[in-house]
């Protein structure tokens, strides 16, 4: 009895020395400094090393980024995708793939994303410095859905709404042409009127000042932005990311009024209140920054249609809560 268990443990005991011994013996045929190779002998497996010296795989980035918290060998292939396009915190790119897979999500999204150079450049910027905590960016699918997000999370790229009306019978800022969706644009028509009965002059003395924005006007907004020595691009989103994009979101505020004081107005605090009855909602609202990353905004408006926009309000919602509750 005893003499087989002596028996099984030298064959445990050779099984486990041949297998350390493979591991040395693929790694002499790696090119990489001894202070890698011995971690990369612990984090990795002889399967793993096995397919890095044959299939001649490029170690500059793995030679970076095994050294550090939280790497995962299994998330090379991201790490990849993401330093060869740019990315240079390497610890950054680390957690926030691992974020970012871990959690399910397919790496051929971020390359799609990616693929597209106008996006490029923000993705990359907003790995390297850290702003946000996950990449989690997608490609949206049905941009024309009532409630599509459009932010910078969710990329809506050249989508342009099939059903764009020049805006007239509402008092604009500038000579301008306005576009908006047909629905948006109804609804905007009958707010109007309704503040023109509260407040007797046109629309209640307030002006349109900005409606849809097409991909091309937004990515040179951003670039503007990204040009500057002290670019901050939490102030604009890149192309794609603007829910002005959609064409059904209004940017509306008293004539007379400066921005930061337009909040203070009874104008606003009627509109805050019965917004919802003509669909539209106030999109970033006050304390939603952390979610929505964007900075409470009164005087822009976004058409949801009247039944969700009264649960949005309601509920003192924003519009990515809402979404993410009723999935
Ligand atoms: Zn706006």
């Amino acid at each position: 009895m005893k003499k087989r268990w002596y028996v099984l443990l030298i064959i445990i005991l050779l099984l486990v020395i041949s297998f350390m011994q493979r591991k040395d013996l693929i790694l002499l045929n790696i090119n990489v400094d001894s202070e890698i190779k011995t971690i990369m002998k612990e984090k990795l497996s002889a399967q793993d090393l096995f397919n890095i010296w044959r299939t001649n795989y490029n170690l500059d980035n793995l030679s970076k980024e095994i050294k550090l918290d939280d790497y995962q060998y299994k998330n090379q292939g991201l790490y990849d995708v993401l330093t060869n396009n740019g990315a240079h915190n390497y610890q950054l790119v680390i957690k926030k793939s691992n974020a970012y897979l871990n959690e399910g999500n397919s790496i051929d999204e971020i390359k799609a994303l990616i693929k597209n150079d106008d996006n490029k450049t923000y993705f990359i910027k907003m790995i390297d410095e850290g702003i946000y905590n996950e990449i989690d960016a997608k490609m949206v699918i049905n941009p024309e859905k009532i409630l599509s997000i459009a932010n910078y999370r969710n990329n809506i790229y050249k989508y342009v709404p099939n059903d764009l009306e020049l805006v007239n019978d509402v008092p604009l800022f500038d000579n301008d042409q306005y576009f908006l969706r047909k629905d948006t644009h109804q609804a905007l028509q009958s707010l109007c009127d309704d503040l023109e009965k509260t407040f007797s002059n046109k629309c209640g003395d307030l002006v349109i000042t900005s409606t849809y924005r097409s991909y091309q006007e937004q990515k040179e907004l951003f670039q503007s932005e990204l040009n500057k020595s002290n670019a901050n691009i939490k102030l604009v989103l890149p192309a794609g990311a603007s829910e002005h994009q959609l064409g059904n979101t209004v940017d509306m505020m008293v004539s007379y009024v400066t921005k930061e004081n337009y909040q203070n107005t009874k104008q606003y605090q009627w509109i805050a209140k019965h917004a919802a009855e003509y669909g539209f909602i106030i999109r970033y609202p006050q304390d939603k920054e952390a979610i929505t990353k964007i900075s409470f905004e009164p005087w822009h408006l976004r058409y949801v249609g009247k039944e969700d926009a009264s649960q949005i309000m309601s509920q003192k919602l924003c519009l990515e809560e809402y979404v993410d509750e009723n999935k």
